[in-house]
Formats: structure tokens, C-alpha cells, sequence
């Protein structure tokens, strides 16, 4: 993944600030974590993360990641199927409109479900 300039600036933010840069790599951009002052490891991008010790947590932590993207991606196609109904007039194109709607929120609803979860797993 390329480094963007705001990364880079953050990067050198967070060198002022006092803090060390970690033999570590984010495992969602594998840019260098940080280590702040106040004990915290943080990667420019995605602020504070876990360190991670095993496979199975990075596995995780990506899995968070990838249904974070698909719940931003269902959001934003079900505002777009919404938009699209109150716009169309044909019976056949309603139909095919509300299937996908109907689908869309199934993995929705099956996003959150999956999120709920790992949230109950972590307090144990
Ligand atoms: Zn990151």
C-alpha cells in the first residue's frame, strides 16, 4: 500500500511528539507502529492499534477490517437502491430493485451479527 503524503506527515508528527517507532508494522497498511509516551502503539493511520502476537489475531483484526469495508459498501448501495425506488416507475425494475435491496440488508444484518460476536468473544 503507498504511503500518502498525510501519512508521512503524521509520521513525523507523532517523532516530535516524543514517541519511537516500533520494529512493527500495522497489520492493515504495514506502515511502522509507534510506541507514545503514554504507553499506547499507535499506527499513523489507523491510530491505536493491538499488538499482535499470534496469526490468528492479525486474521482477525483483518476479518474487522474487511466487514468494515462491506458494511460501508452496503450502506452506500442500499442508500443508492433507495434512491433508485422512489425514482422508478417500471413494475419488473421495482421487483429487481427490491431483491437487491433485500439482499444487501441480509448481509447487513449479518455483518452486524458477526461483529457482535468477536465483541462477545473479546470479553471474556
Ligand atoms: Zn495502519
Amino acid at each position: 500500500m503507498k504511503r500518502d503524503e498525510s501519512t508521512i506527515k503524521k509520521m513525523s508528527e507523532l517523532l516530535r511528539s516524543g514517541a519511537v517507532m516500533l520494529d512493527l508494522a500495522c497489520p492493515l497498511c504495514s506502515t511502522p507502529l509507534f510506541r507514545l509516551k503514554s504507553g499506547e502503539t499507535v499506527c499513523p493511520t489507523h491510530g491505536v492499534v493491538k499488538v499482535v502476537k499470534t496469526d490468528t489475531e492479525v486474521v482477525e483484526i483483518q476479518a474487522q477490517a474487511v466487514l468494515d469495508r462491506v458494511q460501508a459498501l452496503a450502506t452506500s448501495r442500499i442508500s443508492i437502491i433507495a434512491n433508485s425506488l422512489g425514482a422508478e416507475s417500471s413494475e419488473n425494475s421495482e421487483r429487481e430493485l427490491l431483491d437487491q435491496l433485500e439482499r444487501w440488508l441480509e448481509i447487513l444484518e449479518r455483518i452486524r451479527r458477526l461483529k457482535l460476536m468477536s465483541v462477545k468473544e473479546e470479553r471474556k
